[in-house]
């Protein structure tokens, strides 16, 4: 027997001891304990610069959340008096368009009238013009910062009608905002755009247990509506590293994927029915709780995914599955990318219903982490290894579950497909495995300046990406791959000590073409935004693009909805 096999063998045992458990912890489930880890209700009560650290959450209960910094992107909700002169003309991004746009001049420029008449509609409170400003105006990465002068926060969908009417009249510029953790630019303004953050809008409506259909404000952190699921025995559709910020009207406006995307499709498919408010103030109501529903063109769809460019989303009615009871996770190691897709499609053929998430990273994005976050280990041998894989299983039947895992992971090792693994034994070794993975885009940003790419490929030709891109940056650089390997979604990172125009010429156009060649999309989940509404011919057609830039003059005639993203400036007349 070789070494390489006795190491193969070895590592094998070690994966059998340790598929002797399911993860959900018995003890954890009797207590039925899902209070809230974090300290914040709403995306806007956070304390400033602290990277809070949250009880870990697992499939809806709240401790396996992140202990993302994205928690912290705004201060708390204090009274403040004074207004920061904030240079109106300033737009500072690293993205695909820096320095190629201007201020409109056909918006109008705040005035105390304008003021004075939020003041009458949201009352003193709720019209923010201190240093709250200032993370309002700065996104997640603190790539794209505007220069607003003022933040409101409606209360109701009435409060945000009336907001968006006056706005359209006096031609005023809007961004709406949500928990802000959005990545390319979208939610933060790009000139003195007036800020609708939705974060007082967390209200949920109702939820009928039976057909598992919740309707709630759009400004529902999505962290809380997955702890108030738990405690009814359901869970959202919806998870991502962000869940501690982000809000239900931004994952639905930015048509988030995730982590549990493989297993619960998309948005637009749960989303079953949206509030909207337009541009003029008219209030749409699409809420409907039907999942049949043939009456003509399905409008819903339009504001899923359409980043604030076309309307306010206020409210949300999206179709929630039953939480299962049984639990699996394995964080696995290949030796190669083609190892992860053999790996992909054993687990889809051998696990089929039960497989509910199959994320990637490697080794490089490892490291990240490792050297980046507190408190994180690899769970496995220090050996070297090339890429990593979480496999999660949901079911309802344990030892059904287990068992068909433990053949699927004997099968791969055998196989050779796995060259290490852990089964998570409990619920603190699953939230650690996830930490892993959900840790490195923050872990990201602790190490300094990054350029983001979200990409759709193939996933034969995925990996090929990050390769060619190693070899053109050179050592100056940390290319970074990680994702949502069961999705096809790509996550190209570049990992840089500072932004730096020469690396961004470097990569753009290069990452555009290569995913255009390859028939991809520049925006697999994270949308358009700023950075990318230039480039949005590399994904969609002419006419497809032309007829999106009509449907956003018709519903939004004077552009005043977050100006400058999505649609390219060449059709838009913002001069
Ligand atoms: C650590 C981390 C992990 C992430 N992981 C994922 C992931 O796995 N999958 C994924 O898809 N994304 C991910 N993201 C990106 C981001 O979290 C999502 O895009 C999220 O859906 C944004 O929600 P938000 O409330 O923060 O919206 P914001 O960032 O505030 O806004 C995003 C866009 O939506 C618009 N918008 C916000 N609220 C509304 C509203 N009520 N009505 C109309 N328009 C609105 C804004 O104008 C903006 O264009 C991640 C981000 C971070 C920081």
């Amino acid at each position: 027997m070789t070494t390489a096999m006795v190491e193969k063998y070895k590592a094998f045992h070690r994966l059998l001891n340790k598929t002797s458990r399911t993860l959900v912890d018995r003890r954890f489930r009797q207590q039925g304990q899902c209070a809230r880890g974090g300290s914040a209700a709403s995306g806007l009560d956070h304390r400033p610069d602290a990277v809070v650290e949250q009880r870990v959450s697992y499939l809806g209960c709240p401790k396996r959340g992140l202990w993302t910094s994205a928690r912290a992107s705004l201060p708390s909700l204090v009274d403040g008096g004074f207004a920061r002169d904030y240079p109106m003309n300033r737009c500072r991004s690293f993205g695909s368009v820096a320095g190629e746009i201007q201020r409109s001049s056909k918006f109008a420029t705040l005035n105390s009238d304008d003021v004075a008449h939020f003041k009458e509609i949201l009352g003193e409170r709720n019209v923010v013009q201190d240093e709250r400003l200032e993370a309002a105006n700065s996104d997640w990465m603190h790539k794209y910062v505007g220069s607003s002068r003022i933040l409101l926060l409606p209360k109701s969908t009435d409060e945000v009608s009336r907001i968006l009417k006056y706005c359209n009249s006096r031609c005023l510029a809007v961004v709406p905002q949500g928990g802000n953790t959005g990545l390319v630019g979208g939610s933060v303004p790009v000139f003195d755009e007036v800020i609708i953050n939705m974060a007082l809008m967390k209200q949920v409506i109702s939820f009928d247990k039976i057909s598992g259909i919740l309707v709630c404000e759009a400004g529902c952190i999505l962290e809380d509506l997955i702890s108030f699921l738990d405690n009814q025995g359901f869970v959202m559709p919806l998870d991502l590293g962000a869940k501690g910020s982000c809000q239900i009207g931004g994952n639905v406006a930015t048509n988030a994927g995730g982590l549990r995307l493989i297993r619960y499709g998309s948005l637009h498919g749960n989303v079953l029915g949206l509030e909207v408010v337009l541009a003029n103030g008219d209030v749409l109501d699409m809420l409907g709780t039907l999942r049949k529903d043939n009456t003509g063109y399905d409008l819903k769809h339009l504001f899923i995914g359409s980043e604030g460019s076309l309307g306010i989303i206020t409210k949300v009615s999206i179709l929630t599955p039953p939480k299962l009871s049984s639990v699996n996770i394995a964080f696995l190691a290949c030796q190669d990318y083609l190892s992860c897709q053999k790996l992909l499609l054993e687990a889809k053929r051998s696990l089929g219903e039960i497989l509910s998430a199959f994320e990637f990273m490697d080794s490089v994005a490892m490291d990240v982490v490792l050297n980046n976050l507190d408190g994180v280990r690899n769970p496995l041998a220090p050996t070297a290894h090339n890429f990593y894989v979480l496999i999660e299983t949901t079911g309802t039947e344990e030892s059904y579950d287990k068992e068909k895992l433990e053949k699927f992971l004997v099968g791969s090792m055998e196989s050779g497909l796995i060259s290490d693994g852990v089964l998570a034994q409990d619920i603190n070794q699953a939230s650690a495995f996830w930490r892993l993975r959900e840790g490195v885009p923050e872990s990201l940003q602790r190490a300094g300046a990054v350029y983001k790419y979200d990409l759709s490929l193939p996933v034969e030709k995925m990996y090929d990406l990050v390769v060619e891109m190693r070899a053109r940056l050179g050592e100056s650089v940390k290319v970074v791959g990680y994702g949502h390997l069961g999705d096809g979604n790509l996550h190209l990172n570049i990992s840089a000590p500072k932004y730096d125009d020469a690396i961004l010429a470097q990569i753009e156009p290069f990452v555009y073409e290569w995913t255009s060649n390859h028939r991809g999309s520049i925006s697999a989940e994270h949308g358009v935004g700023l950075m990318k509404a230039n480039k949005i011919f590399y994904s969609k057609s002419p006419e497809a693009v032309q007829l999106m830039a009509s449907i956003k003059k018709l519903v939004d005639p004077k552009t005043i909805l977050n100006p400058y993203k999505v649609l390219p400036h060449s059709l838009m007349s913002y001069s």
